[in-house]
């Protein structure tokens, strides 16, 4: 078996095996606090929206307090299968957070799957950290391929010279994007890329995005329909309407296998996802 794949005990991920979501439950550890990027639909006061519902703010804790929480969690709900960071910020603004966070849960030997969500601006010289934490699961947003559109999408990129702005921040966080995918794929994680559908300037783009992800060896894709928030560039578009995001879905399925039960769930979640909050746009 090769370095990291995953075992079958820890295959059961209720997120990325559909047929696990009525068995096994998670929980997210709300250790990152802030963002090295600005999405033109956020305004960075609540849970970072490629995972998380809008208007959740969570408080964001530590590293010692994330594997408390978690030991409490299992021993009242011993059917979580996986521990997951994702948000409320992005997981690789302040790595080291993330990564003590996973390194104390390994060194306490707890039995658990653990999985990441991040942007994909940094987390590229973390991988091999990643796989000697054992993390099997990791989302990378990936909201466009084109530059042009990602001009639409991305306000700013932070990086370690100074934020970049407009098409060379597209640029740059594209080009980190997939350089993150193929490597994680190269090393056998298992990824699933998650992309928000701005009606009028991904949408019709989706089904190239989907192909190019195939192309990568990309195992799952989530296409997640813009919350227009108030206070954003955003605010006065609409959200795109089920009947578009099936469609969509649909056209992506031929390249990429669809998640169609997340539940944009928080930053500190905890236990099965809610089948009843079940979203309509499958
Ligand atoms: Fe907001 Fe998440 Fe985008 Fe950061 S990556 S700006 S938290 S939506
Ligand atoms: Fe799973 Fe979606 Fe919830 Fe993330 S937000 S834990 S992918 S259901």
């Amino acid at each position: 078996m090769s370095s990291n794949m995953i075992p079958a005990s820890e295959g059961n991920h209720p997120c990325f095996y559909s047929a696990s979501r009525k068995r096994f439950g998670r929980i997210h550890l709300p250790v990152a606090p802030s963002c090295n990027i600005q999405c033109a639909y956020c305004h960075q006061d609540h849970d970072c929206l490629h995972e998380n519902r809008p208007g959740v703010t969570s408080g964001v804790i530590s590293p010692g307090e994330a594997l408390d929480r978690l030991e409490k969690a299992l021993v009242k709900m011993p059917f979580i299968s996986v521990a997951g960071i994702a948000g409320p910020g992005d997981a690789f603004c302040e790595p080291e957070l993330t990564l003590e966070t996973f390194e104390r849960i390994r060194r306490k030997g707890l039995k658990i799957a653990l999985c990441v969500s991040s942007n994909g601006l940094n987390v590229l010289d973390h991988i091999p950290s990643l796989m000697e934490l054992k993390v099997h699961f990791v989302t990378v947003t990936i909201n466009t391929i084109d530059p042009g559109i990602g001009t639409m999408l991305y306000k700013k990129v932070k990086t370690p010279h100074g934020t970049i702005l407009g098409g060379e921040a597209a640029q740059l966080l594209i080009d980190k994007q997939i350089e993150t995918v193929s490597a994680l794929k190269a090393a056998h994680f298992t990824v699933k890329v998650n992309s928000v559908i701005v009606p009028g300037v991904n949408d019709h783009h989706i089904p190239f995005l989907a192909k190019r992800m195939q192309g990568l060896g990309v195992d799952l894709m989530n296409l997640i329909p813009l919350i227009p928030l108030r206070g954003t560039s955003m605010a006065g578009f609409n959200p795109p309407p089920p009947a578009e995001i099936k469609k969509l879905r649909k056209l992506a399925g031929q390249y990429v296998p669809q998640m169609r039960h997340c539940q944009r769930c928080r930053s500190d979640a905890s236990g099965m996802l809610d089948l009843k909050c079940q979203n309509n746009y499958a």
